[in-house]
């Protein structure tokens, strides 16, 4: 009989199959099927030799915990690099990776539609460091190579943009930061929106990934985490300076995103069906100007999606043909299964109006009407629809 405390996993799975298996070891904890949730900060050694030998294979709650080992090897498969670290929070997975990759006196390429928090990590914190920042345009592709200075170390992309969802060219930026060789840029994404199971960026040569785990992986809305995933050539920096800064998540919360991570492809799958189904419908809508989502045939990012995204998940934004705020107002306050809050990539379905304009550098923000992100749950399309029907209703009613 095969013995299956063995490791008996094939090479070369499917990722669904990769999303079940990575990480967990049964038979280390007695054949439970997930790795227990362990607690602690001392870790005893039985010996002055083992304690100063380091012959455990953990050593202090911070260093290393069972927990938030087992969700960095699972991770460390999905996303193909070197090696994963996990951090409190998306934002704080941003700020990490950055303060790894750069130092006083370098420079850093900013895509001007970033997740707005992640511009005050730029315009507030490395500054005081003694980096700085430029903001480039998503559009900008290959020549991002005219805007590499002497002293620029690092490239930021995200994919599609906060909000915004313009699509950028990863390849052509990645190609320009390896062919200013003499720079030695490290190139970072913010993949949140995408995910691995969309989109891989070390797959497309980008050094360091980034995710913030509170939206699909969580999948729920009952946590905040954020994932590091870096190459061979950046994981040894991005590990020492996430060890040196003290950096720690709680084991329930990486329990949490890990338990998120094995339903996380039927839970995307159903996120992008549902959301190309309300955006199909809205497009449809005299009061909606435009819908931006890469998926669709008229989005201006929509050949490149195509080309590079392995499928596109639940988050995208609508703009309403010019109406006064009461009104929009009005279409959002009669909607009842799009929550109004932040944050997305739970299963439940959200809404909130939005205005890039007021802190756009790089790029101007005209979209020409009232601008609201949907994030599509995994309800019924067809109720959402409805739901999105009686808002309009409650639209046209109040102008
Ligand atoms: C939400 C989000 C973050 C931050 O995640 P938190 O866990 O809220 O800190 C970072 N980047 C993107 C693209 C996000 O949507």
């Amino acid at each position: 009989m095969a013995n299956k405390t063995k490791s008996t996993v094939p090479g070369n799975l499917s990722m669904e199959t990769e999303l079940v298996l990575a990480g967990r070891d049964p038979f280390r904890h007695d054949g439970f099927v997930n790795t227990p949730i362990v607690r602690g900060s001392t870790v005893l050694s039985p010996t002055v030799a083992d304690l100063e030998g380091h012959t455990g294979r953990y050593t202090y709650g911070r260093r290393g915990n069972p927990t938030v080992e087992s969700l960095e090897a699972a991770l460390t498969r999905i996303e193909g690099g070197a090696g994963v670290v996990l951090t409190p929070s998306g934002l704080s997975a941003v700020s990490i990776a950055l303060l790894a990759t750069l130092k006083a006196g370098e420079h850093l390429l900013m895509v001007d539609s970033a997740y707005q928090p992640t511009r005050r990590i730029c315009d507030e914190v490395l500054p005081r460091y003694g980096i700085e920042t430029t903001y480039y345009d998503p559009l900008v592709g290959g020549e991002i190579a005219g805007l590499i200075r002497p002293d620029t170390r690092a490239i930021f992309m995200e994919s599609p943009g906060s909000q915004s969802f313009e699509i950028q060219d990863v390849p052509a930026i990645v190609a320009a930061a390896a062919a200013a060789a003499a720079h030695d840029i490290t190139t970072l994404m913010d993949n949140t929106w995408a995910t691995p199971l969309f989109f891989r960026p070390h797959d497309f040569g980008v050094d360091v990934s980034i995710q913030a785990g509170t939206k699909y992986l969580g999948g729920h809305s009952d946590l905040n985490i954020g994932t590091i995933s870096a190459n061979e050539r950046t994981f040894r920096r991005v590990h020492l300076t996430h060890g040196d800064l003290g950096i720690t998540v709680a084991p329930e919360d990486a329990f949490l995103a890990a338990r998120g991570l094995r339903t996380m492809a039927v839970r995307l799958q159903h996120h992008q069906q549902s959301a190309l189904a309300v955006a199909r419908w809205l497009s449809g809508r005299p009061e909606v100007l435009r819908v931006l989502h890469p998926a669709l045939p008229e989005h201006p990012g929509h050949a490149l999606w195509k080309r590079d995204f392995k499928g596109a998940s639940g988050l995208f934004s609508i703009i309403l043909q010019p109406a006064p705020k009461p009104a929009v107002d009005a279409f959002l306050d009669a909607l009842a299964l799009f929550g109004l809050g932040y944050s997305w990539g739970g299963f439940e379905s959200l809404a909130i109006p939005f205005d890039c304009g007021s802190y756009r550098t790089a790029t101007r923000w005209n979209p020409g009407g009232p601008a609201i992100r949907l994030q599509i749950g995994l309800e019924d399309p067809a109720d959402l629809i409805a739901d999105l029907d009686s808002g309009f209703a409650a639209l046209a009613a109040s102008r």
